[in-house]
Protein backbone atom coordinates (compact mmCIF):
# COMPACT_ATOMS: atom_id res chain seq x y z
CA UNK A 1 0.00 0.00 0.00
CA UNK A 2 2.65 2.64 1.43
CA UNK A 3 4.96 3.61 -1.08
CA UNK A 4 8.29 3.50 -1.24
CA UNK A 5 10.43 6.91 -0.94
CA UNK A 6 11.33 6.39 -4.39
CA UNK A 7 8.14 4.85 -6.23
CA UNK A 8 6.59 8.17 -4.35
CA UNK A 9 9.28 10.54 -5.69
CA UNK A 10 7.91 9.40 -8.84
CA UNK A 11 4.53 9.59 -8.49
CA UNK A 12 4.70 13.05 -7.36
CA UNK A 13 5.99 14.15 -10.56
CA UNK A 14 3.99 12.05 -12.51
CA UNK A 15 1.22 13.74 -10.55
CA UNK A 16 2.23 17.10 -11.51
CA UNK A 17 4.42 17.48 -14.77
CA UNK A 18 2.62 17.38 -18.19
CA UNK A 19 3.17 16.41 -21.47
CA UNK A 20 5.90 19.04 -23.21
CA UNK A 21 7.16 20.68 -19.83
CA UNK A 22 10.59 21.65 -19.10
CA UNK A 23 11.93 19.95 -16.25
CA UNK A 24 15.18 19.62 -14.11
CA UNK A 25 16.69 16.69 -12.62
CA UNK A 26 19.26 18.51 -10.64
CA UNK A 27 21.57 15.71 -9.66
CA UNK A 28 21.60 13.06 -12.65
CA UNK A 29 24.05 10.14 -10.92
CA UNK A 30 22.85 7.36 -12.82
CA UNK A 31 20.45 8.99 -14.98
CA UNK A 32 17.75 6.86 -13.76
CA UNK A 33 15.60 9.90 -13.15
CA UNK A 34 16.94 11.72 -15.97
CA UNK A 35 15.03 8.48 -18.15
CA UNK A 36 12.21 9.31 -15.92
CA UNK A 37 11.73 12.71 -16.61
CA UNK A 38 12.64 12.00 -20.48
CA UNK A 39 9.68 9.78 -20.27
CA UNK A 40 6.90 11.93 -18.66
CA UNK A 41 7.56 15.33 -20.88
CA UNK A 42 7.94 13.09 -23.92
CA UNK A 43 9.39 14.47 -27.16
CA UNK A 44 8.24 17.93 -27.33
CA UNK A 45 9.53 18.40 -23.70
CA UNK A 46 12.88 18.77 -22.29
CA UNK A 47 14.87 17.76 -19.48
CA UNK A 48 17.65 19.82 -18.23
CA UNK A 49 20.21 17.41 -16.18
CA UNK A 50 23.01 18.53 -13.88
CA UNK A 51 25.68 16.94 -12.29
CA UNK A 52 29.09 18.24 -10.86
CA UNK A 53 30.69 14.41 -12.21
CA UNK A 54 32.53 13.41 -15.73
CA UNK A 55 31.40 9.94 -14.53
CA UNK A 56 28.18 10.60 -13.71
CA UNK A 57 27.09 12.83 -16.81
CA UNK A 58 29.42 10.16 -19.09
CA UNK A 59 26.94 6.87 -17.41
CA UNK A 60 23.78 9.27 -18.20
CA UNK A 61 24.50 10.01 -21.75
CA UNK A 62 24.79 6.37 -22.08
CA UNK A 63 21.96 5.18 -20.54
CA UNK A 64 19.98 8.19 -22.98
CA UNK A 65 21.80 7.46 -26.25
CA UNK A 66 20.89 3.36 -25.37
CA UNK A 67 16.83 4.50 -24.88
CA UNK A 68 17.37 6.67 -27.96
CA UNK A 69 16.38 10.05 -26.32
CA UNK A 70 16.78 13.83 -27.60
CA UNK A 71 15.07 15.75 -25.14
CA UNK A 72 17.66 15.91 -22.61
CA UNK A 73 20.40 18.48 -22.01
CA UNK A 74 23.29 17.29 -20.17
CA UNK A 75 24.95 19.87 -18.37
CA UNK A 76 28.19 19.06 -16.11
CA UNK A 77 27.92 21.58 -13.93
CA UNK A 78 27.20 22.59 -10.13
CA UNK A 79 23.12 22.64 -10.06
CA UNK A 80 24.26 26.15 -8.09
CA UNK A 81 24.68 27.85 -11.89
CA UNK A 82 20.94 26.96 -12.83
CA UNK A 83 20.44 30.64 -13.56
CA UNK A 84 23.37 30.43 -15.74
CA UNK A 85 21.56 27.74 -18.19
CA UNK A 86 17.99 28.63 -17.53
CA UNK A 87 16.65 31.72 -17.81
CA UNK A 88 12.80 33.31 -18.20
CA UNK A 89 11.84 29.70 -18.66
CA UNK A 90 8.78 27.56 -16.99
CA UNK A 91 10.04 24.75 -15.05
CA UNK A 92 7.27 22.19 -14.62
CA UNK A 93 8.84 20.21 -11.53
CA UNK A 94 12.38 19.21 -10.78
CA UNK A 95 14.05 16.12 -8.37
CA UNK A 96 17.30 15.99 -6.45
CA UNK A 97 18.81 12.95 -5.21
CA UNK A 98 20.75 14.06 -2.30
CA UNK A 99 24.01 12.35 -1.51
CA UNK A 100 26.81 10.72 -3.19
CA UNK A 101 27.17 8.65 -6.53
CA UNK A 102 26.60 5.10 -5.35
CA UNK A 103 29.45 2.86 -5.90
CA UNK A 104 31.82 5.70 -6.22
CA UNK A 105 33.88 8.43 -4.49
CA UNK A 106 31.80 8.90 -1.00
CA UNK A 107 33.86 12.19 -0.39
CA UNK A 108 31.77 13.93 -3.66
CA UNK A 109 28.41 14.71 -2.25
CA UNK A 110 25.48 17.29 -2.55
CA UNK A 111 26.21 20.18 0.29
CA UNK A 112 23.46 22.37 1.91
CA UNK A 113 24.77 25.97 0.08
CA UNK A 114 24.32 24.67 -3.49
CA UNK A 115 21.86 22.71 -2.52
CA UNK A 116 19.85 25.80 -1.48
CA UNK A 117 20.77 27.76 -3.66
CA UNK A 118 19.58 25.71 -6.84
CA UNK A 119 16.50 25.05 -4.84
CA UNK A 120 16.11 29.11 -5.00
CA UNK A 121 16.42 29.40 -8.19
CA UNK A 122 14.30 27.04 -9.21
CA UNK A 123 11.31 28.32 -7.01
CA UNK A 124 11.23 31.29 -9.10
CA UNK A 125 11.27 29.34 -12.15
CA UNK A 126 8.71 27.05 -11.30
CA UNK A 127 4.95 26.50 -12.55
CA UNK A 128 1.82 27.12 -10.35
CA UNK A 129 1.38 23.98 -8.87
CA UNK A 130 4.94 22.70 -10.03
CA UNK A 131 6.72 20.64 -7.05
CA UNK A 132 10.29 20.19 -6.12
CA UNK A 133 11.07 17.13 -5.05
CA UNK A 134 14.29 16.18 -3.13
CA UNK A 135 15.14 13.12 -2.01
CA UNK A 136 17.16 13.08 0.72
CA UNK A 137 20.17 10.73 1.84
CA UNK A 138 21.76 11.59 5.27
CA UNK A 139 23.89 8.45 6.33
CA UNK A 140 26.88 9.84 5.23
CA UNK A 141 29.40 11.76 6.50
CA UNK A 142 28.50 15.62 5.71
CA UNK A 143 24.76 14.31 5.42
CA UNK A 144 22.90 15.01 8.62
CA UNK A 145 24.55 18.99 8.08
CA UNK A 146 23.04 19.31 4.58
CA UNK A 147 19.57 18.06 5.84
CA UNK A 148 19.49 20.19 9.13
CA UNK A 149 20.27 23.31 7.04
CA UNK A 150 18.02 21.93 4.14
CA UNK A 151 15.19 21.76 6.74
CA UNK A 152 15.81 24.98 8.11
CA UNK A 153 15.52 26.91 4.71
CA UNK A 154 12.09 25.16 4.05
CA UNK A 155 10.91 25.75 7.29
CA UNK A 156 10.72 29.09 6.43
CA UNK A 157 9.21 29.41 3.26
CA UNK A 158 6.13 31.27 3.07
CA UNK A 159 3.17 28.95 3.65
CA UNK A 160 0.47 31.10 1.68
CA UNK A 161 3.15 30.70 -1.54
CA UNK A 162 4.04 26.85 -0.82
CA UNK A 163 3.77 23.87 0.67
CA UNK A 164 6.41 21.68 2.22
CA UNK A 165 5.89 17.95 2.37
CA UNK A 166 8.04 15.72 4.27
CA UNK A 167 7.19 11.85 3.10
CA UNK A 168 9.39 8.93 4.99
CA UNK A 169 9.77 5.54 7.65
CA UNK A 170 9.97 6.79 10.84
CA UNK A 171 10.50 2.87 12.10
CA UNK A 172 13.64 2.10 9.73
CA UNK A 173 16.93 1.99 10.93
CA UNK A 174 20.37 3.42 9.66
CA UNK A 175 19.38 6.91 8.48
CA UNK A 176 16.55 5.73 5.91
CA UNK A 177 16.13 8.55 2.87
CA UNK A 178 13.23 10.42 3.07
CA UNK A 179 10.60 13.09 0.51
CA UNK A 180 11.15 16.64 1.36
CA UNK A 181 8.75 18.17 -1.92
CA UNK A 182 7.86 21.79 -2.02
CA UNK A 183 4.91 22.69 -4.12
CA UNK A 184 4.45 25.90 -5.23
CA UNK A 185 0.90 27.29 -4.62
CA UNK A 186 0.57 31.06 -6.49
N1 LIG B 1 22.37 8.97 -2.76
C1 LIG B 1 21.61 8.72 -3.95
C2 LIG B 1 22.27 9.19 -5.18
C3 LIG B 1 22.77 10.57 -5.05
S1 LIG B 1 23.60 10.93 -6.47
C4 LIG B 1 21.36 7.20 -4.09
O1 LIG B 1 21.88 6.43 -3.32
O2 LIG B 1 20.62 6.84 -4.99
C5 LIG B 1 24.08 12.56 -6.15
C6 LIG B 1 24.71 13.13 -7.36
O3 LIG B 1 24.79 14.52 -7.14
C7 LIG B 1 26.12 12.63 -7.65
O4 LIG B 1 26.20 12.11 -8.95
C8 LIG B 1 26.97 13.91 -7.50
O5 LIG B 1 28.04 13.98 -8.42
C9 LIG B 1 25.95 14.99 -7.77
N2 LIG B 1 26.27 16.30 -7.21
C10 LIG B 1 26.89 16.61 -6.05
N3 LIG B 1 26.96 17.94 -5.89
C11 LIG B 1 26.37 18.50 -6.98
C12 LIG B 1 26.15 19.82 -7.42
N4 LIG B 1 26.51 20.86 -6.67
N5 LIG B 1 25.52 20.01 -8.61
C13 LIG B 1 25.12 18.97 -9.36
N6 LIG B 1 25.32 17.69 -9.01
C14 LIG B 1 25.93 17.45 -7.83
Amino acid sequence: MLKGVLNYAHYLLEESIEKGEKVIDATCGNGNDTLFLSNIVGEHGHVYAFDIQEQAIASTRKALISHQRTNVSLIHDSHSQIGDYIKKTEIGGAIFNLGYLPKSDKSIITKAASTVTAIDSILTLLKKGGLVVTVVYYGHKGGKDEKKSLLAYLLQLDQKEYNVLRYGFINQKNDPPFILAIEKKI
